[in-house]
């Protein structure tokens, strides 16, 4: 068992020291951003991550749940494989999720609020 080395740090202090704000938390305040509710509109589905937006059909604030599904850039990366005689990879595009187009659902009532797709 070795001693782990002491700390590079010294006693004196750098030599840009300037009064750093004290890391004080923040002063709690309300939240009192009102947004406005967009009910019916299209929604701009960007990102394969679950978002947060409006679901026009409940009129919620959702952050959007996310499934991934086999869209044509994976048939595409498939086949391509197949064509090139990478017969025991053309299955591999179907197992990575930045291949697939991702849907988004509204977690309160399951509609589909949109869809990304990779091409
Ligand atoms: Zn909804």
């Amino acid at each position: 068992m070795s001693s782990a080395p002491p700390p590079p740090y010294a006693n004196e202090k750098p030599m840009n020291y300037q009064q750093a704000p004290p890391s004080q938390p923040m002063p709690a305040q309300p939240m009192t951003v009102i947004q406005p509710v967009y009910v019916g509109a299209p929604i701009q589905v960007v990102g394969d991550y679950p978002m947060q937006c409006t679901c026009p059909h409940c009129a919620r604030q959702i952050v959007t749940r996310t499934e991934k599904k086999n869209g044509l850039l994976v048939w595409l990366i498939c086949g391509g494989l197949v064509l090139f005689g990478f017969w025991l990879c053309c299955c591999i595009p179907f197992c990575v999720d930045s291949c697939k187009d991702t849907e988004h659902y509204c977690p309160n009532c399951n509609a589909v609020l949109g869809v990304h797709k990779k091409l």
